[in-house]
């Protein structure tokens, strides 16, 4: 029996993690998943019952569990909150203490959406890769870095972009290993023509290579696969990059999807107490805008789960599923507002969609 925790968090992160729920619910008596969990509060859901973002209580739980499925946090009402007790707060901290340094970030094109993208059609219809970006190094967290003054009334600015090879090592073999799930090639990306980080990081992808002789390996500098990534996306598979270029590339692949409310995420960690962990969370934040509307878009979550069936849960059969039966209710027409383009098409709302998909599945 696996365990997940379930953390809606604040807005519309609670209406699409209750449609996630009933897709595990419905696949727990229908399909032996054999899946146990637990729900528990985060972001300022937690602040207001707690006064943290992030209890000592729930971070043991998620270290415990098999993997966690989170909604979204944040609103305005903590606006004013003192910034370490933010929502925001609780899920990095989060992040950090499991240790979640590989971020996958897939990018699929339903061919009912197809149309929706900003590229031509015919460049993004059937298009299914996956950006791992390196999230815990790099120049977000290289010292020295700030602002100093260099001469009296003139001030530089410092970042410094390290990375340490073992920290290459374990994301590219996150890499690796996806591509061995996949279509077995993996895009490594750098600018090792200019940057000292990005030689090191060739030389160690190119070592750890060594392990996975089945996986096609290819070296691209960072701003060539920009240019590819609109050009022709479907040349790739898995692009494994670093912390910076992975927070651009990651952004730029989205957006050839369509919306915000299809995207789905992983995280994925060190070995924490013998445990490795995995987060699985839809990219798009808390909606207030739309929160307690029941318009909230509840794929990109759903598909967020189907990702722990694949990596977490060792079930990519029932992740395909999921996936598939997804496909048929875009096909069929049915659309959330987000995606609502034409009169052809069913406006339906967000626990609507859940039911749709139940019903398939
Ligand atoms: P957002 O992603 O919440 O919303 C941006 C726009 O996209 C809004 O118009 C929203 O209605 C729409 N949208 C987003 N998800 C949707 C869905 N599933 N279905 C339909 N429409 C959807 O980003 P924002 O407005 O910049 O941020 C709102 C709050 O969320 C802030 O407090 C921010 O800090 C937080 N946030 C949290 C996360 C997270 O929890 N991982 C990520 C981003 C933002």
């Amino acid at each position: 029996m696996k365990k997940i925790l379930v953390l809606p968090g604040d807005g519309i992160g609670v209406e699409v993690a209750d449609q996630t729920i009933r897709v595990i619910d419905h696949l727990n008596t229908s399909n032996n998943l054999n899946v146990e969990y637990e729900k528990d509060l985060i972001g300022g859901a937690s602040y207001d019952a707690n006064g943290e973002p992030l209890t000592q209580h729930v971070l043991e739980k998620a270290k415990q569990a098999d993997a966690i499925l989170l909604g979204a946090v944040g609103g305005s009402k903590w606006d004013n909150v003192e910034r370490t007790k933010r929502p925001e707060a609780g899920l990095l901290g989060l992040r950090k203490e499991l240790e979640l340094f590989a971020n996958l970030r897939p990018a699929i094109v339903f061919d009912a959406l197809s149309s929706s993208s900003s590229l031509k059609e015919e460049i993004v219809k059937g298009l299914d890769i996956v950006i791992v970006r390196e999230l815990t190094g790099g120049v977000y967290f290289g010292q020295p870095r700030g602002i100093e003054e260099y001469e009296s009334g003139k001030q530089k600015a410092i970042d410094t972009q390290i990375y340490f090879d073992y920290e290459i090592d374990r994301i590219a073999r996150v890499a690796f290993n996806l591509a061995r799930k996949r279509n077995n090639k993996v895009t490594s990306v750098e600018k090792a023509n200019v940057m000292e980080t990005g030689v090191l990081w060739r030389k160690v992808v190119k070592n750890t290579h060594r392990d996975f002789g089945d996986v096609e390996l290819e070296n691209m500098l960072a701003d060539n696969c920009a240019m590819q990534l609109v050009r022709n996306p479907k040349q790739f598979d898995v692009l494994v990059t670093d912390n910076l270029f992975g927070d651009l590339l990651s952004d730029c692949a989205a957006m050839l999807t369509g919306s915000l409310g299809m995207l789905p995420s992983a995280s994925l960690g060190a070995e924490v107490e013998g445990k490795t962990n995995g987060m699985y969370e839809p990219v798009h934040g808390s909606a207030p805008d739309i929160a307690g509307q029941n318009k909230a878009n509840p794929i990109a979550t759903i598909l967020s789960f189907s990702m722990m069936l694949r990596y977490s849960l060792d079930q990519q059969d029932l992740a395909k599923i999921v996936e598939d039966v997804i496909q048929e209710v875009l096909n069929e027409g049915f659309r959330t507002a987000d995606i609502y383009n034409n009169d052809s098409q069913t406006l339906v709302s967000c626990s609507k969609m859940g039911d749709l998909i139940i019903e398939r599945l």
